[in-house]
């Protein structure tokens, strides 16, 4: 819960537009910001709490300083106490816990009272450890009025074993995550028996982390805890927590494969909001193919950080790394003593991995103003209470809207202005925004993307069930529609094996080891410390080549590793810690088959297209790139042999005829084709909740499936993500999004900031910009009007589920 209470000598808290009027009285600075975006103050509205919930959790709310609760805190508690599903789906620091929370601790209390002792259990989701550590302490200090009502309980891989039994048997409020879930509660409910049996609520936190691959697995985890929770005879309720999402209910539907009402209307109170734009000059510098580089957004945020925290606004920058977070205070630092020997230790970098009394500290110090600047990785998103900022950095597009607006959200406080400020990294994508402001303050946050439909994914889930208990008929519409296809595959690979009405698990392993639900299915690579021996992590085998090559230069939780050798015989990266100038860059070729296309669409002569494909890359070699300058110091080959990939794309092809009418000739078809397919690749993230990274493409002049020019983009994961899908639903904003994107920037034949892409595997040759925005024009003259452009279809739950 906030802490607003500041000593008065805390700092000065000019307007937010004398802070930014400040940041730009320099020579050309003015000349950076694209755009400055002025949000005005909105009220609170409050609403009473629901009859039903208890006056002692109405009276512990007030004790903790809360008299009454926003309209949307008391309208979230109304539908859980109904016994309907919900998710809130509101700004940061708008008091969501609070609105779960409040319906649970309730029915714990009545429970208390039930003549079996038991009572009703509630369990608590976060994405990580650290956010149901803090969960626990918000509860706990929430519920110490309560008595021994309430008994909250973490239970993680860092449970001893000794507490584990307490908590199955008397805890009545668990906080674990999926993976907990999925590897240790499901696999030995009948330990859990008697919690599971009075399972009222299951909270999911954070719910809008839940997307793409990791999404998809989690959502079959819980489909899976529904089954469980069935056999016992509960039936427990969703509260889930979102950042603000286009459409909350449907994606929050697609995850726990029940009904689920959206509550999006924040009611909470939020002061003004300033918000700049701001992109980097040119230097002198050249990069790939002789082009212009921009100043980078890490050299341009220390500045930034600099100037503020010697104005006194107490500041946050974020970063993408921890390298990067660190970089941008160590900067600011060596500044700051330039200005005044006292200033640099008012300057710190903070990224995850830190003990909570290390973050209370380092939150302590901020609100007190002893601390002036913290530039962060973006592990202080999640859990960590730094609300209250004067002004917020964002060090490159945090790569959607939900994280923007998340970010933005920890500056200002109740009744006082803040200022944001986005430095634009030289991309496509952060270039597009800066001069496009109306796709970030115009345009609804996006929805989540995930596919639990997914064979790859499904098929480790479906074993999974059979282990905890024999697969049924009538258990698989609770799988969806790919269930039945999907087990047939099971029993043919001998996995699962029917005995009269049931399937079977038949291995003597666990079926819950059969997938790492944040990893993207095959084996994956361990990441293993050289020197000590010690596992750092693992990255998923569709990566590892060109991630964890030798050579590469390797970030495991913000911390910079060299890559020593890759055995792909035991699957293991062998690294050693290391602080290299320079990062890495694989170069791979690759080709794509089309196996089946599920949908095509007319464009005029064009098609748009989406169905399986098969992708076969070869990582062949890397580039070293100077880290603040991004300058190429050079190549080195690498044999690594090709790997193919099963997943879903998207695709278009265009006519000879077209290419006429766009005058494009056959030297130039290369190039456009491929500057397209990368600008593309670099949109994506707008419209679909994925990074660029979880994304490949492929460009070809005339591809043997289709005889056609055809661009491809492809789910980078085996069995499909969702986000190609996305792409094809989206198909005409998406392109014509790329296509201004392309024209709207200032460079000749094509630079980082449009159609050149970091991840090339062919050094971003050839590329041709001019030709690339003809043959966009002549596609999309054809296409439907955007805004015409069919929904994807909501997705429910499976009937019957
Ligand atoms: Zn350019
Ligand atoms: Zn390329």
């Amino acid at each position: 819960m906030a802490n607003d209470q500041l000593p008065p000598e805390a700092g000065v808290h000019p307007a937010p537009r004398t802070v930014l009027d400040r940041l730009t009285a320099g020579a050309d600075r003015a000349a950076r910001i694209t755009h400055t975006e002025h949000l005005p103050p909105r009220p609170g509205r409050h609403a009473p709490w629901p009859e039903q919930i208890r006056p002692e959790v109405v009276e512990a709310v007030r004790a903790a300083g809360i008299e009454r609760p926003w309209a949307h805190q008391a309208l979230t508690a109304a539908h859980a106490l109904r016994g309907e599903s919900v998710v809130v789906a509101t700004g940061t620091a708008s008091g969501k816990s609070l609105a779960y929370l409040a319906p649970v601790l309730s029915a714990l209390l009545d429970g208390s009272e039930a003549p079996n002792g038991r009572g009703a259990t509630a369990l608590y989701l976060a994405p990580t450890k650290a956010l149901a550590a803090d969960q626990r302490r918000a509860v706990r200090a929430l519920a110490e009025p309560l008595g021994k009502g309430v008994r909250p309980a973490v239970y993680d891989g860092d449970t001893p074993v000794e507490e584990r039994e307490w908590v199955r048997q008397y805890a009545n409020y668990a906080l674990t995550n999926p993976d907990m879930l999925h590897r240790s509660i499901l696999p030995a409910h009948p330990r859990w028996s008697s919690f599971l049996r009075a399972l009222r609520y299951v909270v999911i936190d954070e719910c809008h982390t839940y997307r793409g691959v990791f999404g998809s697995h989690v959502a079959q985890v819980l489909r899976r805890l529904r089954r469980v929770c069935a056999r016992y005879g509960s039936d427990p309720v969703f509260l889930l927590a979102s950042a603000t999402a286009s459409d909350p209910a449907t994606a929050a539907a697609r995850l726990t494969g029940v009904p689920v009402a959206e509550i999006t209307e924040d009611a909470s109170p939020r002061g003004e909001l300033v918000f700049a734009l701001w992109e980097p000059p040119l230097t002198e510098l050249h990069g790939e193919r002789g082009a212009p580089v921009r100043r980078t957004a890490t050299a341009e945020s220390a500045d930034l950080l600099t100037d503020l925290v010697v104005q006194g606004v107490r500041t946050v920058a974020f970063v993408r790394s921890r390298r990067g977070a660190e970089l941008i205070a160590l900067i600011a630092q060596e500044r700051l003593a330039a200005v005044d020997r006292s200033l640099p230790g008012r300057v710190a970098a903070y990224r995850g991995g830190y003990l909570p009394e290390e973050r209370r500290a380092i939150e302590h110090a901020l609100h007190t103003g002893d601390l002036l600047g913290l530039a962060a990785t973006t592990a202080l998103e999640l859990g960590v209470d730094v609300a209250g900022l004067d002004a917020v950095l964002l060090t490159g597009y945090p790569g959607t809207r939900a994280s923007l607006w998340q970010q933005a959200g920890r500056a200002g406080r109740t009744g006082r202005g803040a200022l944001a400020v986005l430095v634009a990294r030289d991309d496509p994508l952060d270039t597009y925004l800066v001069h496009h402001p109306e796709a970030l303050f115009r345009q609804p946050v996006e929805s989540t993307v995930l596919d639990p439909d997914n064979p790859y994914v499904l098929a480790p889930h479906l074993c999974a069930a059979a282990a905890e208990l024999p697969l049924t008929e009538a258990d698989l519409s609770l799988f969806g529609p790919a269930a039945p296809g999907v087990l047939t595959q099971l029993e043919g690979r001998k996995l699962l094996r029917r005995r009269g009405a049931a399937w079977h698990w038949t291995r003597r392993e666990r079926a819950a080891d059969l997938t790492d639900i944040r990893g993207g299915g095959g084996r994956p690579v361990q990441v293993v410390e050289e020197g000590t021996g010690r596992l750092l992590g693992t990255v998923d085998a569709a990566a590892a080549h060109a991630s964890v090559h030798e050579g590469a230069v390797h970030l495991h939780q913000g911390r910079t590793y060299l890559v020593r050798r890759l055995d792909l015989e035991d699957s293991v990266a062998l690294v050693e810690q290391a602080d290299p100038p320079y990062s890495t860059t694989a170069r791979d070729t690759t080709s794509i088959s089309i196996l089946e296309t599920a949908a095509e669409i007319p464009w005029g002569e064009a098609r748009l297209c989406f169905g399986s494909v098969e992708v076969t890359n070869q990582v062949v070699s890397f580039l070293r790139r100077r880290l603040i300058t991004g300058e190429i110091l050079g190549e080195s080959k690498l044999d690594l042999p090709p790997r193919t990939l099963r997943t879903r794309a998207v695709w278009w092809t265009v006519t000879e005829d077209q290419l006429d009418e766009a005058r494009i000739d056959p030297e130039a078809l290369g190039g456009a084709l491929h500057a397209a397919e990368h600008a593309s690749i670099g949109m994506l993230p707008l419209f679909a909740t994925c990074d660029r990274w979880d994304i490949g493409g492929v460009s070809v002049p005339l591809h043997p499936d289709t005889l056609l020019p055809t661009v491809f983009v492809y789910d980078g994961h085996p069995g499909g993500a969702g986000f190609a899908e996305r792409a094809f639903h989206t198909a005409a904003r998406w392109l014509t999004a790329t296509r201004e994107a392309i024209a709207a920037c200032e460079c000749d034949t094509g630079c980082p900031s449009c159609v050149q892409s970091p991840k090339c595997g062919n050094g971003n040759d050839p590329l041709d910009k001019r030709a690339a925005i003809r043959l966009l024009t002549r596609l999309l003259r054809d296409a439907p009007a955007p805004q015409e452009e069919v929904r994807p279809e909501a997705r429910p739950g499976p009937p019957g589920a």
